[in-house]
């Protein structure tokens, strides 16, 4: 009897499918639309109006962001970032000029952290060295360019890591998805597919329906 190899397999694939993270069930409905009365406040993309690029890895994705609540967007080093919500600038890193794979490059990651006015954050990775926009206390506006992006750190490819923070109800950090407002309208973005910012003219579909089609 072969069973064992098969179980073997099936238990390794399913730990590999499913994220113990509590959160991925709740963001996989949210991506479904599943969870109407949404009332979480809707960034803009992290880029410049009328833009569009690639999401490559959505919250809970299979490569490394398995654990992790953070979009990966695809983009060429030094193109513009922008705040995807008005705040202060609580971090800067830009003195990193390393990256690839191996875990040893992550503290050479640039980043930018702003923090909001409901005191959530968002980190801003991967920034080129010395791609900072902006410096620790600024206050920034929603859209305003803050950095450029590159490579540095823990990445496999010149790509913009987006992450927000809050404080749960134990008063501990804790990574939350987010809406956006697309050219498609506002929901959770979703892996592989490519999302473009709307023009600053641009109205955005006042009720759209969760999950934003692809582009
Ligand atoms: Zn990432």
């Amino acid at each position: 009897m072969k069973l064992f190899p098969v179980i073997l397999l099936v238990s390794v694939l399913s730990s590999c499918a499913a994220s113990k993270n509590p959160l991925r069930r709740e963001v996989k409905l949210l991506e479904r639309g599943l969870i109407k009365d949404d009332t979480s406040y809707i960034y803009d993309l992290p880029f410049e109006n009328g833009k569009a690029y690639y999401c490559v890895q959505g919250y809970f994705s299979m490569f490394t962001h398995h654990e992790r609540a953070a979009l990966d967007f695809r983009m060429k080093p030094g193109s513009i970032i922008c705040a995807a919500r008005e705040g202060v600038v609580v971090r800067v890193k830009e003195d990193g000029t390393r990256g690839g794979m191996r875990s040893k490059y992550r503290k050479d990651g640039n980043n930018v952290v702003i923090e909001h006015p409901d005191g959530s954050r968002a980190g801003y990775w991967h920034l080129q060295t010395d791609g900072a926009l902006v410096n620790v206390g600024d206050t920034v506006k929603r859209g305003q360019p803050i950095a450029l992006s590159g490579n540095t750190g823990m990445t496999s490819f010149p790509h913009l890591h987006f992450i927000v923070w809050d404080y749960d109800r134990s008063r501990r950090w804790q990574q939350v998805p987010t809406r956006f407002e697309t050219t498609r309208g506002v929901g959770y973005l979703t892996a592989i597919k490519r999302y473009r910012k709307p023009k600053a003219e641009q109205p955005v579909h006042p009720d759209s329906h969760h999950p934003i089609p692809e582009e």
